[in-house]
């Protein structure tokens, strides 16, 4: 079982000054230890916060909100503006949110997968050998290293092809690991371990962040119930192809997830962020693995028998796991509801957004790996509130690419040329636009990143490499 909150944020703010102190008194590595930073004051609010909601799509989210299931989003919605999120070719994860976050397009950034030895890859980048991307191999400018050169702090929590943690004056980040271990793998979305170095900067504020991560392990069986019915060992359930690894997925996630919120809060003071990110995946990785479980039983069946798996448990899978991928949307808002308690105010911009939708697959699904799963979907979402955002608007038109400039814009700074989004201005209202004119440079980089191979995604689909809403 795990901790309560209350017990990990006492031991948080404890350590936390502690590893501060230590820094001030050592070498001064970042200005964590200038001394206008008063330790255990609680910070002010960030002036953005995004929140990435993996594979996040109206044709989800909209029915949930219509039955006042998300009453976080539902909220920002009212009061905000929202719309579909046009995503990129092929709605690779890395790749999507690596876009997100410098504007720039995969063949500009070179982020195109999670492992550089897929097909995702095009040849002259792929390598034969299984390796991790690492924030490494990211040939663009994250928006923390833009906002650090004027001075701002960021703070990103679990987001995505970040690790390892870059040291960035007035960055502070956790950054999940890849494993290529199977045995501690089950997605290849990022974990946290508490016994791998290089999620967290500075790093001195590893052993207090260690002590928030929440690994598989600790999470109860009883800490599932709200997802499923899981049933015991020996179960005929079990049994069936990719349940025991799915199952382990689903303890993984809840992890993870729990992960993200304890390190956002109990790092949120030491941050002392302008913008703060954090990520949340179970809207991908347990829609890959159980959306077909939400279908009524004559369509599970049908899909169990495309992929020759025994369909005589249809309708006990559809109460054991039809709720699932529900469960994790309600949990996702009910995690959104207190990390923006926290962090924003009536002042910040909030975005939430998403890589790519998610919705129903074809029979049998195109991936033999996934029998369970649903799909991917070109649009993703965005909702946009604050004090400068056009309440109750639909937006057309936005694409993932246009985040970073829109940032960059709100917060009175010039976006790249280079770039291939521009600031979203239709989400501000038009009294906000007439008083800041939009200012691009061009380029942040060395020299501007012009050249850009396999600009129609790779592997392509030439009619729309850029996804419907654009
Ligand atoms: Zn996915």
């Amino acid at each position: 079982m795990m901790p309560s909150l209350q017990t990990i944020f006492a031991a948080a703010a404890g350590l936390a000054a502690a590893a501060l102190a230590t820094s001030a008194t050592g070498h001064a590595a970042t200005d964590l230890s200038s001394p206008d930073r008063a330790l255990g004051a609680s910070a002010a609010p960030a002036r953005v916060v995004v929140v990435g909601l993996d594979a996040a799509s109206w044709n989800v989210v909209r029915p949930l909100l219509d039955r006042g299931a998300l009453p976080n989003l539902a909220r920002l919605v009212e009061r905000g503006a929202a719309g579909p999120l046009a995503s990129y070719w092929p709605l690779r994860t890395p790749q999507v949110w690596t876009s997100v976050v410098t504007g720039k397009l995969p063949g500009q950034h070179r982020i195109w997968d999670h492992l550089s030895s897929t097909r995702y890859n095009p040849p002259p980048f792929r390598t034969a050998e299984k390796q991790r991307l690492t924030s490494r191999h990211r040939r663009s400018l994250a928006l923390w290293q833009l906002l650090s050169r004027s001075g701002l702090r960021t703070f990103a929590v679990g987001w995505i092809e970040s690790w390892p943690a870059e040291r960035v004056p007035g960055v502070t980040m956790v950054a999940p690991i890849v494993s290529l271990d199977p045995r501690r793998q089950t997605t290849i979305k990022g974990s946290f371990f508490r016994d791998v170095e290089g999620q967290v900067q500075p790093r001195q504020l590893w052993p207090v962040a260690r002590r928030l991560i929440v690994e598989p392990r600790d999470v109860s069986d009883l800490e599932l119930k709200p997802y499923a019915d899981v049933p015991p060992a020996g179960h005929p359930i079990r049994g069936l192809p990719h349940m025991e690894h799915n199952l382990k997925t689903l303890r993984w996630s809840v992890a993870r997830s729990e992960s993200v919120e304890r390190l956002t809060l109990g790092l949120y003071d030491v941050a002392r962020p302008d913008v703060l990110l954090f990520y949340f995946q179970c809207g991908d990785s347990l829609a890959h693995r159980f959306w077909i479980f939400q279908k009524e039983p004559e369509a599970i069946r049908r899909r169990l028998t495309h992929h020759g798996i025994d369909a005589a448990h249809a309708q006990e899978l559809h109460d054991r796991f039809g709720g699932v991928v529900e469960a994790c949307w309600r949990d996702q808002d009910t995690r959104i509801g207190r990390l923006l308690a926290r962090t924003a105010g009536p002042e910040t911009l909030v975005l939430v957004l998403s890589d790519h939708g998610f919705g129903d697959a074809p029979d049998p699904h195109p991936d033999p790996e996934e029998p369970y799963g649903g799909n991917h979907l070109d649009d993703g979402i965005v909702i946009a509130a604050g004090p400068a955002v056009k309440p109750g608007a639909w937006v057309k038109g936005i694409s993932v690419l246009d985040i970073t400039p829109t940032i960059l814009h709100y917060l009175g700074l010039p976006y790249g040329a280079d770039m291939r989004g521009s600031p979203a201005l239709a989400l501000f209202d038009e009294a906000w636009q007439r008083a800041h004119p939009p200012r691009s440079v061009a380029t942040f980089e060395k020299k501007p990143q012009l050249k850009i191979p396999f600009a129609e995604g790779y592997p392509s689909r030439k009619d729309r490499p850029l996804a419907s809403s654009r």
